[in-house]
């Protein structure tokens, strides 16, 4: 027998380095008229990089120590910063104590007790509220150059700030610009990471809807405001943070190599070879099949 066009375009995907979960799947790909992209893992490559250690004045430990509490306290997150975390402390030959009492909350950070200290470590300004606050003009400073700020707390003291900085994917420009063509409009861009660095990546793959700082529900209403504009919307993401946007989206994409399981789990689709140019691919695949359906 002849395969019907939307079981061949599943095999073609699959070729492609994409898992498209069912034919229904296959099918809503090409009713996507809007795509909403995740910054970190997503448009870049996920594996960021520890690129400043920063202890502040007074907190009374160094680069060592500093980093000894950020890493124990990460060393149990999935989180592609955690990762980071940790390996700049492996980097160094330090040896890190076992962390209790983990817990995680996706968009903000994590916290652990370490050596007997209730250690946080995440967002600054949604782990501390005060303006004024020792570390804020570090923080900003790192965000200026496009990094990922980083605040680790101790017993409710701001003891340093580190800052993260992960690559573009190589394939991120011509993605957007693919996207760009098949809808009509460049995506919105949907992180969880600071204005600033996001803003500053969002200009260099020529994006310009913007919406940062968000937690995973906020991403959530930025997808129904999107498609209550009429929009069928593509979101395409990787983490935790993802896995509820991913779920309300017309059509949800993860990224397969970093993405979290809860993210691959959630998605219509998975993205199996690591590359953002799948996605205008099989959105391209999708039309084609149903124009031999219908
Ligand atoms: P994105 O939406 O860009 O993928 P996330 O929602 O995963 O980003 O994370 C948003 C922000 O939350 C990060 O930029 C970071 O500041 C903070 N964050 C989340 N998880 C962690 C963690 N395990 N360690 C440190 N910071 C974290
Ligand atoms: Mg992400």
């Amino acid at each position: 027998a002849t395969m019907p066009p939307l079981l061949s375009a599943i095999a073609n995907a699959g070729r492609h380095g994409v898992l498209v979960k069912s034919a229904v799947v296959m099918e809503r790909l090409g009713q996507v008229d809007a795509v909403a992209l995740d910054k970190t893992g997503t448009l870049t490559e996920g594996t960021p990089r520890v690129t400043d250690v920063r202890p502040l004045p007074g907190s009374g430990g160094g680069e060592a120590e500093l980093l000894v509490l950020a890493a124990a306290a990460e060393h149990p997150s999935e989180h592609p910063l955690a990762r980071a975390v940790v390996d700049a402390a492996r980097a160094r030959g330090l040896a890190l104590p076992v962390a209790e009492d983990f817990t995680s909350t996706p968009g903000v950070g994590v916290t652990a007790t370490v050596d007997g200290r209730k250690i946080a470590v995440g967002v600054p300004a949604r782990l501390l509220s005060g303006a004024e606050d020792a570390h804020t003009a570090v923080a900003a400073d790192l965000e200026d150059g496009g990094r990922t700020a980083v605040l680790v707390v101790a017993d409710g003291a701001p003891v340093g700030v580190l800052g993260i900085a992960d690559r573009l994917r190589p394939d991120a420009t011509a993605t957007v610009a693919s996207l760009t063509a098949l809808t009509g409009h460049a995506p919105t861009l949907v992180t969880g990471d600071n204005p600033r660095a996001a803003a500053r990546l969002a200009a260099e793959v020529g994006i310009t809807d913007v919406r940062a700082g968000l937690l995973p529900q906020d991403k959530v209403a930025a997808v129904r405001e999107l498609e209550q504009a009429g929009r069928r919307l593509l979101v395409v993401g990787d983490g935790v943070n993802d896995a509820p946007a991913l779920a309300a989206a017309h059509t949800g994409i993860a990224m397969g190599r970093a993405g979290s399981d809860l993210a691959l789990e959630t998605a219509d689709a998975v993205i199996v070879r690591d590359e953002l140019a799948t996605v205008p691919a099989v959105v391209a695949l999708s039309r084609r099949a149903r124009r031999l359906v219908v």
